[in-house]
């Protein structure tokens, strides 16, 4: 979401005028683009901040904060960090060139913490997007949920989908213009509920966002993901969507925090553990095979050492594809922060680790099942790792590196699988599809 965030502001800001660099060297304006789920990611961009000061000899840059920190903290910032001069909320991402306009006009601190208004148009240029092949498409903003340990609710405000007409408009522009992949993303996706039907008629589905995803479907771009989905929201006639559309593509990252139903319940996640376990059935017996990811916080306050072995059983019995393991974070104002932090710091670290162990010897099972089997990866560039390599991902979203040209990048290849890496998958080029 910050990505695409980001992208957003340098569209605005390149019609006003201004000149995007490469690297902050130089640059005569600053803008740091923030997250506040974890604490540790709003401690750095303050470091950042220092730090760039500390580099620059000459002429020091107007320096702005956007996002999460930037919304939550307000001109708080301005005295936390004096060189930060103006501060654009997550609502005022349309109107940076207008708020830069009066930085530079000599106003010392500004500020913008207001809402996105109705009329503003959710445009992306393409010059700004992050890759050429593979584009974010926000569908739905904000968040209802109120998770006892989340702060997005209060970052991002209350939830607010676009139309299904906007959208699918936007992926018929994007495939024209030769994009291989959309995301569809949002906080909660299946959550999805525009105000009006309007582009939605003629589809069928038993929820709004199952409608939407056979109408963006139906664009026939080559391949349409979409993150995050919301277990209590999870209908399983999303399944019926992929299994009807080739092109919607096999992976579902759907959340589950605990497997714990007495920590499920302090975090007010409003479902319980066997909720869970249905929509993972209903995963597994797809006609085609959809992988399942999934994120797990350790040590949220009172998770006692069975509710943590209940965490492991889910996870063993899950068999998930991939799992973002995270150390529960106070976040102030929510209510979490409120209850004794009961699980300490060292305790936390060793279920992280405790978990990751047995994740990886889960994981190490799938990945080790695709050697031999033929995979079509999306080619986005050399790897990082080693640059004869090109690196792409699977519809299932796996990432596979192989030998090969970059004249390959954006394009859909078959790749006959030799090796599986924990995290990776290595194989031999067959053919460009
Ligand atoms: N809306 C999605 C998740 C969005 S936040 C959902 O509810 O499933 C992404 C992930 O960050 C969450 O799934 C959670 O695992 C993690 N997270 C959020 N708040 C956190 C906190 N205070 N401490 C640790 N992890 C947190
Ligand atoms: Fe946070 Fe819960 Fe909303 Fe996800 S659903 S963003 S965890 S409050």
């Amino acid at each position: 979401m910050n990505v695409a965030d980001s992208e957003r502001a340098a569209t605005r800001l390149r019609s006003a005028g201004y000149e995007l660099t490469d690297s902050s060297e130089g640059a005569d304006v600053l803008i740091f683009n923030t997250c506040s789920v974890r604490e540790k990611a709003e401690r750095k961009v303050f470091q950042r901040i220092n730090h760039v000061r500390r580099e620059r000899a000459g002429k020091q840059p107007l320096i702005g904060i956007m996002g999460c920190v930037a919304q939550l903290e307000g001109r708080a910032v301005f005295d936390s960090s004096p060189p930060v001069r103006f501060v654009i909320g997550t609502g005022a991402t349309d109107r940076i060139p207008e708020l830069l306009e009066r930085v530079e006009d000599g106003e010392e601190r500004v500020s913008d913490l207001g809402i996105r208004q109705e009329t503003e148009v959710w445009d992306v240029s393409p010059v700004e997007r992050h890759s050429k092949h593979i584009a974010f498409v926000p569908v739905i903003e904000g968040c209802n949920k109120f998770c006892t340990y989340c702060i997005v609710p209060y970052s991002r405000g209350r939830e607010r989908s676009r139309t299904a007409a906007e959208i699918v408009t936007e992926v018929r522009h994007l495939s024209d213009l030769g994009y291989k992949e959309v995301q569809l993303i949002g906080q909660n996706v299946n959550s999805y509920r525009p105000k009006a039907v309007d582009g939605l008629e003629k589809f069928s589905g038993a929820t709004p966002f199952s409608k939407l995803l056979r109408a963006v479907a139906s664009t026939g771009i080559p391949r349409i993901k979409f993150t995050t989905s919301f277990p209590r929201d999870f209908h399983p006639d999303i399944v019926g969507a992929i299994e009807e559309n080739e092109n919607l593509c096999n992976w579902i990252h759907l959340p589950v925090q605990t497997g714990s139903n007495r920590v499920l319940r302090a975090m007010r996640r409003g479902h319980q553990i066997e909720d869970y376990w249905k929509h993972v059935e209903t995963i597994k017996n797809a006609r085609r095979r959809i992988s399942l990811t999934s994120d797990i916080i350790v040590g949220f306050p009172c998770e006692t050492a069975e509710d943590f072995a209940d965490t492991l059983g889910l996870v063993e019995r899950c068999r998930f594809d991939g799992l973002y393991i995270f150390k529960y974070s106070e976040r102030k104002g929510t209510p979490a922060a409120r209850l004794t932090d009961s699980v300490s710091a060292s305790e936390k670290a060793s279920r992280f680790i405790t978990l990751e162990r047995l994740q990886t010897s889960v994981q190490e099972g799938i990945y080790n099942s695709y050697v031999g089997s033929e995979v079509t990866v999306l080619v986005e560039g050399a790897s990082a790792r080693a640059s004869v390599d090109m690196t792409g991902h699977t519809a299932c979203n796996k990432v596979v590196n192989f030998r090969g040209t970059s004249g390959l990048v954006g394009r859909l290849v078959r790749v006959r699988v030799t090796e599986a890496k924990p995290h990776s998958l290595y194989g031999e080029f067959l053919g460009a599809m």
